[in-house]
């Protein structure tokens, strides 16, 4: 499951640039990362940026990346998201060894370091109510309030804090604070609160805790527990530092991690706030965590990104320490490149319409070759078979074309891929006059795709037999929502106010070459024409069903080169 580090040589940022000083002084002979997600959802495409990095930097500099579950909510969490955490952080392409953690693992010892704390007169029990600690902490110009409380005695506080772990009071009425600074100009070491009372049952330790530590303090206690070298995180918790590092140099921990901070990623036309993507799977606006249009890692699994796609992405964007927002179209691209290489070409008809072949021999079936990747010799041949009645895209006809169409028209040649040049002779149609069938006449001579004569045929279509096509579903997808940058969004709308209606199409009535039929779940295509696909979860032999993964079109390319 390890990537050999054979891709290309990593590019430098500031944090190589940290461990590489880390090493080169002694100060490091090995380097320890974590990831450490909270299992109250599935993982999303930020979060695949944070596994490739910390398991990136573990991989080149010869280290371990820990995978370590901050599972200090029980209220929000569940086995379910540890399950599918695991199976995301493997499917992407690396590798935990035997170094799978769970914060909850180390509650007794934060435990034990909340008592070390509170005989040191270091924190204390507080009365406040969340409200009134939240009135008590003023602002980033107004200094804060002492709580009445805080002047309690190593004694009382001992005493307070045991009842609260045996469940004497209720949730809410008491908490354990860090005794910092009040005055602090950094909001954070206002006393911050290091134990709240919660009389959850916890997926891993049952009944056992009725309080539960906080984030903050779990946090860089587990990292130091764990050996951990380099704690990389997100942005946001740059304020949170001077915490991490005050609880680290009060306890008797034995190592101080260094945390080191970078942007997020944020993604064009996409939320990535776990709180929203859960709130679309439980109104079900979308089908699931893994629906294709979710940035979830299940979604973009099903929907056919590959984790080498992923991870490419992840190594284009790289890091960097002031937030920006990154054009989804970086992540189709990268997508596309992958595909590009290792998808096998075949013909599929989107919304079909009949092609008679007249001056082709009724009941005869020929096999045509057709290669099935381009870019990949290896890739082989495959045998298409063609008869006098065909499907085309309904597109691809146009009974009074505009100016340069070179796609069929009354009286127009154009070329089948793989096949033969046909010459549309009539059109056929129904009483609404809507096209039923085009008759057509073919070349004998141009067989292949082709003729000795070097005639020039401009438009290429797509087509599939009539008679040994299979039907299929094809799904389209577009963007899941209308709004490229979420801080664009109107005063007083919700992010659902800007959901686009449009990001599912379904069509049925499809047509695919026969070779699909033996497609496996999860294999990707290219369409030719029409895009990437792969094979859908919902598909089954008798009914199959499609993804659109990305289109053809490279509009992020042609953005570049201009
Ligand atoms: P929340 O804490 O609100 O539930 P979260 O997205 O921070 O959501 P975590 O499970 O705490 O979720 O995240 C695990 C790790 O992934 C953290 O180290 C976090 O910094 C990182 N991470 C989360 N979102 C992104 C993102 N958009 N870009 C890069 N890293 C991210
Ligand atoms: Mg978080």
């Amino acid at each position: 499951m390890t990537i050999e580090n054979n891709e290309k040589p990593a590019v430098s940022n500031f944090i190589r640039t940290i461990i590489d000083n880390d090493l080169a002084s002694s100060k490091h002979t090995k380097v320890v990362t974590r990831f450490p997600p909270e299992p109250n959802g599935y993982l999303h495409i930020g979060h695949a940026k944070s596994i490739c990095l910390n398991f990136g930097l573990a991989r080149d500099y010869g280290g371990v990346c820990h995978l370590r579950f901050d599972d200090t909510n029980p209220i929000k969490e569940d086995v379910e998201y540890v399950d599918s955490i695991l199976a995301d952080v493997r499917w992407l392409g690396f590798d935990w060894q035997d170094k799978l953690f769970y914060a909850s693992d180390y509650f007794d010892r934060l435990y034990d370091f909340a008592e070390l704390l509170i005989m040191e007169g270091k924190a204390y029990v507080c009365d406040l109510s969340q409200e009134e600690i939240r009135e008590h902490r003023g602002t980033l110009t107004v200094p804060g309030k002492d709580s009445p409380y805080r002047g309690r005695t190593p004694a009382e506080n001992l005493d307070l804090f045991r009842r609260m772990r045996e469940g004497e009071f209720e949730e809410g009425t008491r908490s354990l604070r860090a005794r910092i600074d009040m005055a602090s100009p950094n909001l954070n070491m206002r006393d911050p609160v290091i134990y709240r009372i919660k009389k959850a049952e916890h997926h891993r330790t049952g009944d056992k805790w009725l309080i539960y530590p906080m984030y903050d303090y779990t946090h860089c206690i587990s990292d130091a527990l764990e050996g951990i070298t380099h704690s990389i995180c997100t942005l946001e918790f740059e304020d949170h530092r001077p915490l991490y590092d005050w609880f680290l140099d009060q306890l008797p921990v034995p190592c101080h991690p260094q945390q080191i901070e970078f942007a997020r990623l944020n993604l064009t036309y996409t939320v990535m706030s776990k709180r929203r993507l859960l709130e679309l799977v439980q109104k079900g606006t979308v089908r699931g965590w893994d629906d294709p249009r979710m940035p979830t890692i299940a979604g973009m699994r099903r929907r056919g990104f590959s984790p080498e796609a992923i991870r490419e992405f992840a190594d284009r964007i790289g890091v960097a320490k002031a937030n920006s927002i990154v054009d989804f179209e970086l992540l189709q691209f990268c997508v596309r490149e992958d595909l590009n290489r290792r998808a096998n070409r075949v013909m599929a008809v989107l919304d079909p319409i009949k092609l008679t072949i007249e001056d082709y021999p009724e009941g005869k079936t020929e096999l045509l070759e057709a290669e099935n990747n381009p870019e990949d010799p290896a890739a082989g041949k495959r045998q298409i078979p063609f008869s006098s009645t065909l499907y085309i895209e309904r597109d691809d006809f146009d009974e009074n074309p505009p100016k340069g169409w070179f796609r069929l028209a009354p009286g127009a040649e154009v070329r089948l891929k793989h096949a033969y040049y046909v010459t549309c002779k009539e059109v056929k149609k129904d009483a609404d006059g809507r096209v039923t069938e085009l008759i057509c006449t073919h070349d004998p001579a141009s067989r292949g795709g082709w003729t000795a004569d070097g005639r020039k045929i401009k438009g290429t279509l797509h087509w599939v037999s009539a008679e040994h096509s299979i039907p299929a579903e094809l799904r389209l997808y577009d963007q899941l929502f209308t709004i490229a940058d979420f801080n664009d969004m109107e005063e007083g709308k919700d992010f659902e106010d800007y959901l686009n209606p449009d990001s599912l199409s379904v069509k049925t009535g499809c047509r695919v070459e026969p070779s699909l039929a033996q497609a496996s779940r999860g294999e990707r295509f290219q369409f030719l024409r029409l895009g990437y696909f792969n094979v859908d979860d919902d598909s089954t032999p008798e009914h199959l069903v499609f993804n659109r993964i990305v289109t053809l079109k490279d509009s992020w390319a042609r953005q570049q080169n201009k």
